[in-house]
């Protein structure tokens, strides 16, 4: 929890010497307080203060990284209980576990499946985040040749599921660059674990059956000199997963109870009785409060839904999805093809470029910047509106691309149809479908 002024103000010198730039002490502590002072504008201030006020700001969830390159995954760092409050920043990491004791060739191909997996949607490619490996041999080298395996096939993150010290030992050998997870460390490891990730330089989930247990566990990961941790809870089941997620989010948040300052892991498939729960598991965790969720399947019937899910969540709701303005050209159209218009918001464009591209009729798309707006919305708060229609034409030099002076407005707008005509004499102003699933007809039936 971020200290108040007044708790900034009882660790200054209290001189109110101004060498600060402001006028006391304080204003001082009103202004860091509010993160619009540094804290080394102040040379009087003690080092013990400085540490106090140093550890006050550190992110209440650590952000933790797994893996490394381009296809890393940064976890934690949250800052509010609730979306609405301000926005959640790093996604949860979809994981798929595959077992060591999968005949090569089978791994090999389902962790290319899983790499190469990626849907676009609104603009934005999702896929699957990393693989990991359980040791369900309970042999080291197997566990250890089946990391390699994995390694040869991609570059996501792993994680790494074993128990015992010496099979991690094995798997690290071939992974120890690549900035795994190790899963996990429990009363009887964590000693060999903790050394294993310090070596490495690896994070480490940290696994008790109950939160108290799991706060003197991280301690003691903790004074090992490891910091990047992060916590399994050990609940399985939907109810107990929601009610233990959500203490230890409100524990880091609203108590600043550091122990349990971290990202969560979960394994959805553990306490479900078919694919199906799972998947629900899943999805509540990517709502309530998971760091890194472990799949036990992999198919697009399943990734596909969690990944919207997680796309309409992580996203920042007082900044809406959005493409540039602009004159956009559908199936190679020529200057006799039909203009369309329609907003900048990402779902309407991807709605409607979808159903033009579908149709196979060549078509202009306008896309005038209605700030991120759906049709009827941009409409009532008047962003999108017969004026802005006209200007966009002229600012995307739509007549000199065309042929003929046609523009189809949404059918949701046909109110806009006279207004228009007087912003764009000569025009003709003809009123399309309501819904962009209707298009492909229109279009056929254009003329
Ligand atoms: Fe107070 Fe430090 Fe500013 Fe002086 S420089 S007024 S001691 S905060």
């Amino acid at each position: 929890m971020a200290l108040s002024g007044l708790d900034v103000y009882k660790l200054l010198p209290k001189t109110n010497c101004k060498e600060c730039g402001q006028p006391t002490c304080l204003a001082f502590a009103m202004k860091l307080a509010q993160k619009q002072a540094d804290l080394s504008a102040c040379p009087h201030i003690s080092e013990q203060s400085k540490a106090a006020l140093a550890a006050a700001s550190a992110p209440p969830i650590r952000l933790v990284t797994v893996g490394t390159g381009d296809r890393k995954v940064e976890v934690g760092n949250e800052t509010v209980l609730f979306r609405h409050d301000k926005t959640f920043f790093h996604k949860p990491g979809f994981f798929v576990r595959l077992k060591d004791t999968l005949p090569a060739a089978e791994l090999e191909s389902a962790v290319g499946k899983i790499k190469d997996y990626a849907i676009e949607r609104v603009g934005i490619t999702m896929r699957v985040d990393g693989i990991a490996i359980e040791n369900a041999s309970g042999d080291a080298a197997v566990f250890a040749n089946a990391v390699g395996t994995a390694l040869s096939r991609t570059d996501q993150p792993l994680v790494l599921i074993a128990s015992a010290p010496a099979a991690m030992a094995a798997a690290l050998e071939k992974a120890g660059s690549a900035a795994p997870l190790l899963y996990a460390a429990t009363a009887e490891n964590w000693k060999d674990l903790a050394a294993l990730a310090k070596q490495y330089k690896a994070s480490i989930a940290v696994r008790a059956d109950n939160l108290q247990a799991l706060a003197e566990l991280v301690e003691q990961v903790k004074a090992t000199g490891v910091e990047d941790i992060v916590l399994d809870p050990g609940v399985r089941d939907l109810h107990g997963s929601l009610v233990a997620l959500t203490q230890l989010r409100r524990l880091a948040l609203k108590s600043n109870f550091r122990l349990l300052g971290y990202p969560i892991i979960t394994f959805p498939g553990e306490g479900a009785g078919s694919v199906q729960e799972e998947t629900i598991g899943a999805a509540e965790h990517v709502a309530k409060y998971a760091g890194i969720i472990i799949l036990d399947h992999f198919e697009p019937a399943i990734a596909y839904p969690l990944l919207t899910l997680r796309q309409n969540i992580y996203t920042d709701p007082q900044k809406p999805i959005q493409v540039s303005p602009g004159i956009y050209e559908m199936n190679a159209p020529k200057p006799d093809s039909p203009l369309l218009v329609t907003t900048n918001f990402s779902l309407t464009y991807f709605s409607v470029a979808g159903e033009v591209e579908g149709s196979g009729k060549p078509a202009w798309l306008l896309i005038v910047d209605s700030e991120g707006m759906s049709v009827l919305t941009s409409w009532a708060a008047g962003k999108f509106d017969a004026e802005k229609i006209a200007k966009s034409v002229k600012q995307f030099d739509v007549p000199s691309k065309i042929n003929h002076k046609k523009i189809v407005i949404p059918g949701l707008v046909a109110g806009l149809s006279g207004e228009l005509e007087e912003e764009l004499p000569g025009w003709e102003i003809r009123v399309g479908p309501r819904e962009a699933i209707d298009i492909p007809a229109y279009l056929k039936a254009w003329s």
